[in-house]
């Protein structure tokens, strides 16, 4: 065991190798690995993570679904329970990242994990450290203290300082066997929550410098990433991805999140694209936003210039062209911008409007009516 601090953060291709150096650091012989089984084996991790986990005592947990279930969480939390382990490591997408968070939050403590997910405990024990081990470029689920789980159907987002992994490793060399749909899908969810952070009610200045690089980044290469796609791009990518869960972790994520939710479960819309389905008029309703509308207490200007900047780096500072471009974007890497793609219809509506997430709705800049909200959904049925 060395006495040197072991980085919190490791980003380079190959950089998996160093998960041998970070489990001798911890002094860690007993593993809970909590994997997206199909995402272990295809990602390369399987194979190069063999030799190093010979000699240790691994106990193994995937059996969750894509968006995990308060159940998943409770049979991970029994096998947690028994194993003991002393070190949580988590590969996968954002789900394998948000369950093993869940579990090694919410197993240390005495109540149930609904107690901690309906908010009426808080969690109080610090878990055995959770390594992070991201095989997609997308939620920044490794970067954030929220963990979302499932319950009756119905989202929850779990938030503990407690629940941010304490040890990262992006190896963008993990998401070169990702297929061109879950590439799209991840990184649509990186660019759409960075720009969100940007006009959340919650963005600071550390927020703003996250998101506007991995706006950047991600105007720049996702395209290629889904459809030509090279270890630069990839590179690019995973990077974009984890500045969009840095800045999300600051300021949460807003309205095209909250609406998202019940397009992904009543749709089976990936989440990706289900949030960037309604993205573009978003944007163009929130830089709308006056002083009888505007929630941020810094006022309408402050968040204008927070979009401007948006603006300024994909669309030559136009609006349009902005909301031209991000629906090129979300076109060339294959996901519906229009609702009839998907198969919402205008009598939907009404019941997508009521299921929307209050909480994300209420970081949003601008308060929006169901009326206006209705409105807008009709500008891209
Ligand atoms: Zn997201």
């Amino acid at each position: 065991m060395t006495t040197e601090k072991f980085p919190h953060l490791t980003m380079q291709p190959g950089g998996l190798g160093q998960l041998d150096e970070l489990l001798l650091h911890l002094d860690a012989s007993k593993l809970f690995f909590v994997v997206d089984a199909p995402a272990y084996k295809f990602s390369g991790a399987e194979a190069s993570l063999e030799k190093i986990l010979g000699s240790r005592e691994v106990t193994w947990f995937s059996d969750f679904e894509l968006n995990p279930k308060i159940e998943d969480a409770q049979k991970g939390i029994s096998a947690f329970r028994k194993a003991k382990p002393d070190v949580v490591v988590a590969i996968g997408g954002g789900s394998a990242l948000d369950m093993a968070k869940l579990i090694a939050g919410c197993g240390v403590q005495d109540g149930e994990p609904i107690d901690y997910i309906k908010k009426t405990r808080t969690l109080e024990r610090n878990g055995p450290p959770v390594i992070a081990i991201p095989t997609t470029s997308g939620t920044g689920s490794e970067a954030t203290r929220f963990a979302v789980v499932y319950v009756d159907g119905k989202k929850y987002s779990l938030a503990h300082d407690n629940l941010l992994p304490d040890y990262v490793i992006i190896d963008p060399a993990l998401t070169e066997s990702l297929p061109a749909g879950a590439t799209a899908n991840c990184g649509l969810d990186a660019l759409c929550q960075s720009i969100e952070s940007i006009w959340s009610v919650g963005a600071t200045d550390e927020s703003v410098g996250y998101a506007i690089e991995a706006v950047s980044l991600a105007e720049r290469n996702l395209e290629d990433a889904v459809s030509r796609p090279n270890p630069e791009v990839r590179a690019a990518m995973a990077k974009a991805a984890h500045l969009s869960g840095m800045a999300i972790n600051i300021t949460k994520t807003t309205a095209p999140h909250a609406f998202s939710y019940a397009v992904t479960t009543r749709y089976k819309v990936p989440h990706g694209a289900a949030v960037a389905l309604t993205f573009p008029v978003f944007l163009e309703f929130n830089f709308g936003l006056d002083a009888t509308n505007c929630v941020d207490p810094r006022g309408p200007e402050a968040v204008k210039e927070r979009i401007q900047k948006v603006l300024d780096l994909i669309g030559d500072g136009s609006l349009e062209k902005t909301m031209l471009r991000l629906n090129t974007i979300i076109q060339n890497v294959g996901c519906p911008v229009r609702l009839n793609q998907v198969g919402i219809q205008e009598a939907d509506f009404p019941s997508l409007i009521g299921a929307m997430d209050v909480e994300r709705l209420s970081n949003n800049p601008r308060r929006i009516s169901a009326q206006e909200l209705s409105a807008m959904l009709d500008k891209i049925l």
